[in-house]
């Protein structure tokens, strides 16, 4: 052994340290003993590189530190100020209050799940949830899994196994996060007949495609990118009139599946579940955390006797939907069924607040923060798969980074490492807050992290 690194702590040395100490009164001896090794193997690596022992009270900080750092219940909450209301890696969709709460009441107890109370019998997890998605979108029937990826899988698992699905080029695409409608085909076993150009497909393309081996149509809904200039698709009506007369059912993935006519906000109209049903569609899939603004969840709807071999199918089971996701979309359904969605749901709020009611927080906040900030016109974007390309105006908080080094990028860093963490944008070597998406109970926390932020 090398001189230095006789000098540094032992195992045991460092777990009588009264910071571990500390550590040990609140964890399990194991996981605190593992975290002492790995810091104190990691000292001796460095070391014998060359780098300077660290000290006792250094070894003791560092194995607090990852201990805060590992060992901490998450996801936690964070301050969305960014504008982009449906953020796939801010967890989609907040819920409303009545799903929070039917969430709360299945989850702190037992729930009538799986069994028809009045008759004592066993029932489906279905039931309740398929009676709201018919009256909301006119199908037949309806199923519901663990997000809109799994329904999809599902869908083509159920129907298209060992058999041919024709996808327009146009709509092979990517969703994000890997997932591919290409690998989906194939991990599902059907073959992917791809037809038509990039930006053009006919129906003739559809109806060259069909053999005694076609299963399905599918028709994919460009939910991230658009399509513009010297494009053509065919209408879903002419589809579905074309695989009826084959007997070919034709698939909808919708992606977001927005019951809510978007055009009324503002925005280009996003496809909506009731109207791919009204077209004759056979199946149609979306997701539940989505435009929906409900909790992650996949939705199926469309003709009862599809649906029913989806239900049989031996996946159904390794994507069943749990019973708090269940609670939580019902309750969400319920609000568009009473025709309170945008009264009561958050994403519908966000995206429904009045331009002055935005000027006038941005207003507040700058002059909380004081001469750093400024109001300036912006735009919020949708995300999270719907949407592409579409904005709303906003009003937006600019912070100046003038004199922190490191610039904006290390501002919106500190807003990040505060507690509740502050998510922002950078624009123009400016961090700027977005109102849209911060809910009001979240402001004074909002204003506490720029402060610090600022300050530090
Ligand atoms: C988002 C999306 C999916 C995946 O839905 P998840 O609920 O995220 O699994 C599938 N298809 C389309 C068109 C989408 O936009």
């Amino acid at each position: 052994m090398n001189e230095p690194l006789r000098t540094l702590p032992s195992i045991d040395r460092l777990l009588g340290h009264p910071q571990v100490q500390g550590l040990l009164a609140q964890f399990s001896r194991e996981a605190v003993v593992d975290l002492a090794r790995q810091v104190v193997e990691d000292a001796r690596a460095t070391a014998s590189q060359g780098q300077p022992v660290p000290s006792l009270d250094t070894l003791a900080q560092r194995v607090a530190r990852l201990a805060e750092h590992r060992w901490r219940a998450g996801p936690r909450r964070v301050i969305n100020a960014t504008g982009v209301v449906l953020h796939t890696n801010l967890g989609r969709a907040p819920l409303s209050a009545d799903a929070l709460h039917a969430m709360q009441e299945v989850a702190l107890g037992y729930s009538d799940l799986e069994m028809d109370v009045e008759e004592g019998e066993r029932g489906s997890r279905q039931e309740h949830v398929r009676y709201l998605l018919c009256a909301l979108t006119g199908a037949e029937d309806a199923l519901v899994v663990n997000n809109n990826a799994s329904a999809v899988l599902l869908g083509l698992a159920a129907l298209a196994r060992g058999k041919e699905v024709i996808v327009s080029r146009g709509e092979a695409v990517e969703i994000g996060g890997g997932f591919r409608i290409p690998d989906v085909l194939r991990q599902s076993g059907a073959t992917l007949v791809e037809v038509g150009t990039t930006n053009r497909t006919y129906l003739s393309d559809y109806e060259n495609a069909l053999t005694p081996n076609t299963s399905a149509i599918l028709r994919v809904h460009r939910s991230n990118f658009r399509l513009l200039g010297f494009t053509h698709e065919p209408p879903l009506g002419d589809l579905v009139a074309l695989g009826h007369s084959k007997g070919v059912p034709v698939l909808h993935d919708l992606g977001s599946g927005c019951l809510l006519d978007t055009a009324a906000f503002g925005l280009a109209h996003e496809p909506m579940p009731q109207e791919s049903i009204r077209a004759g569609a056979d199946l149609v899939f979306f997701s539940g955390d989505k435009l929906l603004g409900a909790p992650q969840a996949g939705i199926v709807v469309g003709k009862r006797s599809l649906v029913r071999m989806l239900a049989r199918h031996p996946l159904a089971r390794a994507v069943r939907i749990d019973k708090v996701s269940l609670a939580g979309l019902s309750a969400t359904l319920l609000h568009y069924l009473k025709g309170e969605a945008v009264a009561k749901i958050p994403i519908w709020q966000m995206l429904s607040r009045p331009l002055e009611g935005l000027h006038q927080t941005a207003h507040k906040w700058q002059e909380a923060i004081g001469p750093r900030a400024q109001v300036r016109k912006g735009e919020s974007t949708i995300g999270g798969g719907s949407l592409p390309g579409e904005t709303l105006p906003t009003w937006l908080v600019a912070l100046s980074a003038e004199g922190v080094p490191g610039g904006a990028k290390e501002l919106a860093r500190r807003l990040r490492s505060h507690t509740p963490p502050v998510i922002a944008r950078i624009q123009e070597e400016q961090v700027v807050l977005d109102p849209r998406t911060v809910l009001p109970d979240e402001e004074q926390a909002l204003l506490a992290a720029v402060r610090w932020a600022l300050g530090a």
